[in-house]
């Protein structure tokens, strides 16, 4: 992961900071949206299978309800810790700001290594994570969804634990979760559509097209693999991908529903034998591409990658791909990087669709929460883009933040400071 320093908070926090001289917030408030206002840890004692008890770390971070409940996804990955899901409760905060979800921000964490657990394991994982947190989680309080190597079938989970205590199902506790339990059509591949739909917009901001745009992404779990499809779909030509085994690559084209359909199978990158040549992680990055989606892991883009960066736009579907010393470097060689608090904010967006259907109890159709999205989506770009030229920040990050650093901020001076 990182090479450079300073942690994933302490990058957030600069990432704010560079906003600040933009936005219109007092250095009072400031202080406030830097903090997280709470996170839980929580030790989880789980049966395996071979009959050992294991205690796993879990962590929900709070970071900030002044616009509303708590909302963020919950990640099972080996390289969780609390500092990275405080910092990326920072950055749900902010990204339900810019999209102007009535929404704080939040997040949680489990560590360990999905693909070491057996389906009986990662349910008793889910469940016992669950009843850790269920305390600091609600309806109208902060509501959980998936993030990395999380899904319908652990929301379903997660939501039935939490209703088992509450004595009545309470489908609205939890979003991202399964149709048939409340879930909303769409939702499983809002955030690649979101990542598609940005892709679009900005190639056409720059006078161009998906068309025929050559793109790379790095990394084909569910949010990669959505937006590869459906660039493909919309014209576009995806050459490269990858997962942690390795990457692939075909100036003209890898079929992109075969190898998604491969890795929705349980298989990997390294197994596909299509008409492809191999290629490393670091290679997929330094691409000559239109378009280099990094949609894993953070903090792959370090000020080294980006010197040799051959994409001309940058759309970041994983959250916090790229450091803020590569912001730098990126500004400097003019490749413009959408950020993540935009580019994936498809997946809040449509829970927040599927929140809404629950507390009404009405079903939208596909066409409906698809339109929904597209909508907000455009809104939220062309608030970006209007920042961007109003006060020349030096990015598109810093144009967001800004954006997201107002709303926040105007919540709090509404509010007040308590006592
Ligand atoms: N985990 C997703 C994110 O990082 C979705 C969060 C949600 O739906 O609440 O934006």
């Amino acid at each position: 992961m990182s090479d450079e320093g300073p942690s994933t908070l302490e990058n957030m926090r600069t990432q704010m900071k560079r906003a600040q001289e933009y936005a219109n917030v007092t250095e009072n408030v400031f202080k406030r949206l830097k903090h997280p206002e709470r996170t839980l840890e929580v030790s989880l004692p789980v049966l395996r299978d071979n009959g050992e008890e294991e205690i796993f770390k879990g962590y929900r971070c709070q970071f900030s309800g002044a616009r509303g409940p708590y909302k963020g996804g919950v990640r099972y990955h080996p390289s969780v810790s609390m500092d990275e899901v405080i910092a990326l409760a920072g950055l749900m905060s902010s990204k339900t700001a810019l999209v102007q979800l009535p929404y704080g921000g939040a997040k949680g964490g489990v560590v360990c290594n999905p693909k070491d657990l057996s389906r009986d394991e990662m349910k008793r994982v889910t469940r016992r994570y669950t009843e850790g947190i269920r305390r600091m989680i609600g309806p109208k309080v902060d509501i959980p969804a998936p993030d990395m190597n999380t899904g319908p079938r652990e929301m379903a989970w997660m939501m039935d634990t939490y209703s088992v205590y509450e004595g009545h199902t309470i489908p609205e506790s939890v979003t991202g979760k399964p149709i048939d339990l409340g879930g909303t059509p769409g939702r499983v591949e809002a955030t690649g559509r979101g990542v598609a739909n940005t892709t679009e917009q900005i190639l056409e901001y720059y006078g161009r097209s998906a068309e025929d745009a050559t793109v790379a992404i790095q990394g084909f779990g569910n949010v990669g693999s959505w937006a590869g499809r459906l660039l493909a779909e919309r014209g576009a030509n995806v050459v490269a991908t990858s997962d942690v085994t390795g990457g692939i690559y075909n100036p003209k084209g890898i079929d992109t529903r075969e190898v998604a359909e491969l890795i929705e199978s349980g298989g990997q990158i390294a197994d596909y034998d299509g008409d492809v040549d191999p290629i490393t992680n670091d290679e997929l990055l330094r691409l000559d591409v239109d378009v280099l989606i990094p949609a894993a892991v953070s903090h792959v883009i370090t000020s080294d990658v980006a010197e040799e960066v051959r994409a001309d736009i940058i759309v970041e579907a994983a959250n916090g791909p790229t450091t803020p010393e590569a912001d730098d470097v990126l500004a400097e060689r003019d490749i413009p990087t959408v950020p993540d608090i935009l580019a994936n904010s498809g997946g809040v967006i449509v829970s927040y669709l599927e929140w809404v259907q629950n507390t009404q109890e009405y079903r939208w159709t596909l066409e409906e929460v698809n339109a929904d999205l597209e909508r907000r989506m455009t809104e939220a770009f062309e608030n970006m883009m209007e920042a961007y030229d109003e006060y020349e920040t030096p990015d598109l990050r810093t144009a967001a933040y800004t954006i997201a650093l107002d709303s926040q901020a105007t919540a709090h001076e509404h509010r007040g400071l308590f006592p």
